[in-house]
């Protein structure tokens, strides 16, 4: 599974699937804003560009959650130097320590800043689902450096590993200072081992890679997603108390953003699940699907529509069995 993982991100560099409409959006996070999105939580809203030299990386949504003496960082970016400048960015909305580190899933724009975290804070405590230990332990954080380091040509070199060192279930509910945080894990989703952790005062969640807006769900690394799973995460979380949602990629709102994904993969099953019906083999099927789903036909990592349709039309044909 790692080596499609490697390959298939590998083609996005040789095929330079990385969008033009992200110019919106600055490239490298010196130049992005830390916006204030909740009472206690500010968010800098990534590039949607996969990561190349000019980012440097860079291509997620890295967030802060200040509590009345210290703050705590959500997937602190995919470099130490990514991690270092969340650090200075923080400093403009609190003097306080890091007291926390939460990391989302395995992917690696999302947790190997916390290298940068960790040459700071020595000693922080970083919390992560324990199936995400499990495989960075097992070597997979190896070869997210690996592959960061190709499709940056080096940027991130010096880039450590640091696994998370404190494993979760979800259905935890954690007091850390004056914030409540409550944790969220309900399956096999965008990968085997997300959390979703919601910050109960502000009515805030983060979504993790759960959601991305205006992006085609599960579309970077599809063999790691059921996309069942992640409708069922989608329609649980919003049948929750959160109100504003913080998805991993592109732009955080209310419940149109998760609402937006939970629409596009409910579409998707049911276009697939129609033609597997009839018949039809993935590939027969795929210019019927892209046609039922071209309302979405501008959102980002839609030419790999064609890779995602194998993967769901996989889960269709196991139900199905
Ligand atoms: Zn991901
Ligand atoms: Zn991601």
């Amino acid at each position: 599974m790692k080596c499609s993982t490697l390959y298939i991100l590998s083609l996005f560099i040789i095929t330079g699937a990385s969008h033009a409409h992200d110019v919106q959006v600055p490239a490298s996070i010196e130049h992005s804003p830390l916006d204030q999105v909740t009472k206690h939580i500010h968010v800098v809203h990534g590039t949607q560009a996969l990561p190349s030299p000019q980012t440097r990386g860079f291509m997620n949504n890295p967030a802060v959650i200040t509590t009345r003496n210290g703050v705590i960082i959500v997937d602190p970016g995919s470099s130490e130097e990514i991690g270092r400048q969340l650090l200075e960015k923080i400093k403009n909305v609190s003097d306080k320590p890091v007291i926390a580190v939460f990391n989302t899933h395995v992917h690696g724009d999302h947790w190997l800043g916390n290298h940068g975290i960790r040459a700071v804070y020595p000693s922080v405590p970083v919390y992560a689902h324990e199936r995400m230990i499990e495989r960075i332990n097992a070597g997979e954080g190896q070869e997210w450096i690996k592959l960061f380091m190709d499709m940056t040509k080096q940027a991130i070199e010096g880039t450590k590993v640091v696994a998370p060192n404190i494993g979760l279930k979800g259905g935890e509910t954690l007091k850390l200072d004056d914030i409540t945080l409550r944790i969220h894990h309900t399956g096999h989703a965008h990968t085997d081992g997300d959390i979703m952790i919601e910050v109960v005062g502000d009515k805030g969640l983060f979504f993790g890679d759960i959601v991305a807006a205006n992006r085609v769900p599960n579309s970077d690394v599809p063999e790691d997603a059921s996309f069942k799973g992640t409708i069922k995460a989608i329609k649980l979380m919003l049948d929750g108390s959160a109100t504003f949602f913080i998805p991993g990629h592109g732009l955080s709102g209310g419940r149109e953003v998760p609402e937006s994904s939970l629409h596009f993969l409910v579409k998707l099953r049911e276009s697939v699940t129609r033609y597997y019906m009839q018949g039809l083999t993935d590939f027969e099927m795929k210019e019927k699907v892209i046609k039922d789903l071209s309302e979405f036909q501008d959102w980002h990592n839609f030419k790999e529509i064609g890779r995602v349709i194998s993967f769901v039309y996989q889960e269709v044909e196991h139900d199905n069995f």
